[in-house]
């Protein structure tokens, strides 16, 4: 699928490209036990693949889906399972989505033969009610939110219809499981916290150092492919000029972009994008010619909240 970079040449282009510190940390976290991005060839020609490299799995995939009678909101879960540093396998479950998918979920934890006491750590990208309504299937694990998101819940704007006021009552829950994480924490040898900021006051991403590149894991800092190509954040309820940015600081980092709301993608040389796997979804409900029925491009326009030039962080 990626064609490994071939020799030590090809090792800066990883830690250099944002100025970004990841290919640092990696190399003090252990290199050639972990950070081994170079895919060295055995005398065969095999590729050696290190096992304690971190890797990043899509659990459920996230969809651009809308209507105009509002959102579906199905956004990515995605596994993220590493070494610890007493060498112990963790797993790191990124967003969980809202209740309507708790069925599927399960079903696709099962299919893996993992339960939801199978996750040691839940990254909340940002507290929107589509990416964290199922915190509590996970009753074990550690909950990772930027202090910022922890802070703007307590006080939501009036027009914020992704944190509307109950989530503070979901948050608040959690308290005693919360651990803030701002840019450059590490949660495991090889992957870290990004600061995304703009869609939502705290959106933070995680970047991993996999066998084949750095995955960047989004969130709706980079909801779609479109997102990436244009620059521009499609949704923003905190402030759009850090929104936009935190899309080029993403990009510029990420080999493989984990969207919010999208399958994930490759970002090729010449700003393309080119999705992993294939799309795959069943609509029940409704017939495909069925009077009544429009399928339509999303608007190109990024939608801006009402009212965003009035956000604040409270004290
Ligand atoms: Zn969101």
């Amino acid at each position: 699928m990626h064609a490994a970079p071939a020799g030590p040449a090809a090792r800066p282009v990883y830690g250099s490209r944002a100025g970004w510190g990841l290919l640092e940390s990696w190399n003090t976290a252990g290199a050639g036990v972990y950070g081994d991005l170079e895919h060295p060839r055995t005398p065969e020609g095999g590729t050696i693949v290190r096992l304690t490299s971190p890797s990043v799995e899509t659990i459920l995939d996230g969809y651009r889906l809308g209507s105009d009678q509002g959102s579906v909101a199905f956004c990515a879960v995605t596994l993220v399972q590493g070494i610890d540093d007493q060498g112990s396998l963790k797993r790191i479950l990124v967003d969980t989505g809202h209740t309507g998918r708790r069925p599927v979920l399960d079903a696709a934890l099962r299919q893996r033969g993992l339960t939801r006491d199978s996750i040691d750590v839940l990254v909340c990208t940002h507290a929107h009610w589509d990416h964290i309504e199922n915190l509590d299937m996970f009753p074990g694990a550690e909950v990772i939110l930027h202090p910022d998101e922890r802070r703007y819940v307590r006080h939501p704007h009036r027009n914020d219809s992704g944190c509307p006021e109950w989530i503070d009552a979901v948050v608040s829950r959690y308290e005693d499981r919360i651990r803030t994480a701002e840019e450059g924490t590490k949660l495991l040898p090889g992957v870290e916290v990004v600061a995304a900021p703009g869609h939502s006051a705290g959106t933070i991403a995680l970047a991993v150092a996999t066998t084949d590149g750095i995955a960047v894991i989004a969130g709706d800092s980079i909801q779609n492919t479109t997102v990436a190509e244009q620059r521009r954040n499609s949704l923003v309820f905190w402030n759009e000029r850090q929104a936009n940015e935190s899309v080029a600081k993403l990009v510029a980092i990420g080999d493989i972009i984990y969207p919010g709301h999208d399958l994930p993608f490759r970002m090729n040389p010449d700003g393309s994008t080119e999705y992993l796997h294939d799309f795959e979804l069943t609509i029940t409900g409704v017939e495909p010619g069925q009077p009544g029925l429009t399928l339509t491009e999303p608007p190109f326009e990024p939608e801006i909240m009402a009212g965003i030039e009035e956000q604040r962080l409270p004290d």
